[in-house]
Order: structure tokens, then sequence, then C-alpha cells
């Protein structure tokens, strides 16, 4: 059993954000290696698919450059 920190330990991370993760579920091969390094529990793993709470996600890019299959890409906010 893996344990991980609580979504929402520091507050909503997510205003912190200057680069959001963008999730391309074509590419995706259901890993979970992203779910596991996320340092803000902010993305939840479903059946057929990964989904990230922008509340909580502060943009660090860590699961963009774990992602082997290419399936996260990071993007500045105002182009989103
Ligand atoms: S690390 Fe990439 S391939 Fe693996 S679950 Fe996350 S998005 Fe999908
Ligand atoms: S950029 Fe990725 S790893 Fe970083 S907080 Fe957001 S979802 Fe988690």
């Amino acid at each position: 059993m893996i344990a991980k920190p609580s979504k929402g330990s520091a507050g909503k991370t997510g205003l912190w954000r200057t680069f959001k993760p963008v999730y391309d579920v074509e590419k995706c091969n259901l890993c979970h290696l992203c779910w596991l390094y996320c340092p803000e529990n902010a993305i939840d793993v479903l059946e057929d698919r990964i989904v990230i709470d922008y509340d909580y996600c502060k943009g660090c890019g860590i699961c963009a450059k774990i992602c082997a299959k290419k399936a996260i890409e990071m993007v500045r906010e105002e182009e989103t």
C-alpha cells in the first residue's frame, strides 16, 4: 500500500500555478506514475483515464516529466 498525503493538505495550491498540465487520454497507457509522483495528490485515477484536479495542481510539471508516453504537456495558463 502506498501512502500519499491527503489532497489539500497545503490548501488549494492551484492558485500558485503558472503552467498547467494538459492531458491527452489517447497517449496514456494508465501506468499511474503521474499519480504516484504528484506531490499534491491532484491526480485521480479512473478506470480508463486520469483526471487532474486543478484546484490542487500547483503546476510543478513533475507529472509531465515522469510520463514516458508524453501524455501530459505543460502549457502556460494564459494559453489554455
Ligand atoms: S504517467 Fe502518463 S501514461 Fe502514465 S498514467 Fe500518467 S499520463 Fe498516463
Ligand atoms: S503539475 Fe502534475 S505533478 Fe505537479 S501538482 Fe499538477 S498534477 Fe501534480
